[in-house]
């Protein structure tokens, strides 16, 4: 089930760390994590597109219902939220 979070592009992951990274800097960040239900869903505020965005774990993956797609940056972001949560069983954000 995480062969698929290891294959993701180590640049993506940066990008994603960059983007977490920005949350020291309230009111910058380009994406805010509006809710999180462990392996059902994920509510993201997306400052870009000013609307909320939802992804949705399917068998384990990320699926974006905004973008209808799976590899849109809302679901980079959902892989790397989620590996933080299943590391350190805590909040990250
Ligand atoms: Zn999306």
């Amino acid at each position: 089930m995480n062969s698929a979070l290891n294959s993701l592009d180590p640049s993506t992951i940066e990008f994603m760390e960059w983007l977490i990274s920005k949350d020291t800097n309230p009111g910058d960040t380009l994406l805010v994590v509006e809710d999180y239900f462990d392996k059902k869903y994920v509510i993201l505020f997306d400052k870009s597109m000013l609307t909320n965005v939802i992804v949705a774990y399917r068998d384990g993956m990320p699926w974006c219902i905004t973008c209808n797609t799976e590899d849109c940056g809302h679901v980079g972001f959902a892989i790397y939220l989620k590996q933080n949560y299943d590391r350190d069983d805590q909040v990250v954000y």
